[in-house]
């Protein structure tokens, strides 16, 4: 019971501050400038979902997990600059 509380105490908290206000909706820059970029992969996949833990997460799935490093490796590819050797290697594929 005490741990329902908690958690759910806890997931709204976390929830009200992840909330960015003001800032209209994220947008990628476009691929193709010098500037230095830092990148976040979230991975979504834990064994057993921890009732504290207010991150986007899902039991690990072997097949679902393997979607999603496909969906994740298209994406990747497609936000490299046009002529990149690896895009232009899976354009060649027909990946992306
Ligand atoms: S991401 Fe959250 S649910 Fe997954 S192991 Fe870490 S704390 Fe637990």
């Amino acid at each position: 019971m005490i741990n329902s509380i908690i958690a759910a105490k806890a997931r709204s908290e976390f929830s009200r501050a992840m909330r960015f206000e003001g800032v209209g909706v994220p947008r990628v820059p476009p691929p193709g400038d010098d500037r230095p970029r830092l990148l976040y992969l979230h991975i979504p996949f834990c064994e057993r979902l921890c009732p504290y833990c207010s991150f986007n997460r899902f039991v690990f799935e072997e097949e679902l997990c393997r979607n999603y490093f496909r969906a994740l490796r298209k994406e990747l590819l497609r936000r490299l600059a046009p002529g990149h050797p690896l895009r232009k290697e899976a354009e060649e594929r027909g990946e992306i």
